[in-house]
């Protein structure tokens, strides 16, 4: 059949395949200015505990604000940015740019909050990476205990040990640190114990089709028992619906972040939430 489309659809296709890499490569350089033209900006999502009913932190999430192409998701240029090497300048300016923004918030004083940011395993597995989070936190004054630091159990699947020695220096800084989308099952319960890690984030993967997949169902659960055995807190991530914060609270869940609660917000929005005297109820 490939034959008998001939060579207009040959042309056809290979002018697609080049302005796809031309896409990629534009995207490319215009990722480079993008730190240095101020193109780049965060969200905030609550993390809510249910127990307390209160925020107790927020998770900062990396938006582009393209001058031509508008709003670009991170999962549209992080593997490129990953690809290039590119996403160590930008998870620093993320880094320093969260802890900059809850060291103000808690000079305004704000309720205290622990701002959970994002670090590629590119980055983390860099030797020099505790020593770089030790420079952002002095530069703007944050306390160690209120950063934690989020990285992928893929991420950590790629060189377990680095990662653990990367962990293990961050630990002793005092930064927390959360496995982030946990749950496909890579780690084995003797690297679990081996992780200083203080949180484990489970996939929204498993959280979508709560309470009605029987699958799901099962591994929500056990990440809860896992969490509970290891004296690790457990937060649900995607949590979209009432019924499926039910069924996570009837397993003994409580930490829920997810569009149910709230999307992601500029600082000024949390800011305004943050002074509400309303209390996070189950529902
Ligand atoms: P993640 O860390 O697992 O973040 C959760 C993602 O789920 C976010 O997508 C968030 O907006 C989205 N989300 C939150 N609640 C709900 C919900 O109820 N339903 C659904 N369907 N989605 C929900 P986002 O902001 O597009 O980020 C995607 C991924 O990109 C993140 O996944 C994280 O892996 C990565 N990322 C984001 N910011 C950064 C960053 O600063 N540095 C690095 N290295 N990666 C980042
Ligand atoms: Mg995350
Ligand atoms: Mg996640
Ligand atoms: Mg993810």
């Amino acid at each position: 059949r490939a034959k008998e489309l001939g060579r207009n659809n040959y042309q056809f296709y290979t002018r697609n395949m080049n302005e796809r890499i031309h896409e990629k490569l534009d995207l490319q350089s215009a990722l480079r200015q993008a730190i240095a033209n101020d193109e780049f900006t965060l969200l905030y999502q609550p993390q809510v505990d249910l127990k307390s009913e209160r925020i107790f932190g927020v998770e900062a999430l990396l938006r582009w604000e393209h001058p031509e192409k508008g709003t670009i998701m991170p999962g549209d240029f992080i593997p490129i940015a990953e690809e290039t090497g590119l996403i160590v300048a930008i998870d620093e300016w993320v880094l320093r740019a969260a802890c900059a923004q809850n060291k103000a918030w808690q000079d305004a004083g704000m309720p205290m909050l622990t701002m959970s940011v994002n670090v590629s395993g590119k980055q983390f597995l860099q030797s020099d990476w505790s020593t770089r989070v030790s420079n952002v936190l002095r530069e703007t004054g944050l306390a160690a205990c209120y950063l934690e630091l989020e990285v992928s159990e893929a991420a950590i699947m790629q060189d377990i040990g680095a990662a653990i020695a990367t962990m293990r220096a961050l630990q002793a800084e005092g930064i927390r640190l959360a496995i982030d989308d946990f749950g496909a099952g890579y780690s084995s319960l003797t690297a679990l114990a081996h992780y200083p890690v203080v949180r484990l984030k489970l996939d929204q993967a498993f959280v979508q089709a709560l309470p009605g997949s029987a699958d799901d169902s099962a591994i929500a659960r056990e990440v809860i028992r896992l969490g509970q055995q290891f004296d690790l807190s457990v937060i649900a991530e995607g949590v979209e619906n009432a019924a499926q914060s039910q069924f996570l609270r009837e397993n003994d869940c409580h930490e829920m972040q997810g569009y149910h609660y709230s999307r992601p917000m500029p600082a000024a929005a949390l800011e305004v939430l943050l002074r509400e005297p309303f209390r996070w109820s189950a529902t």
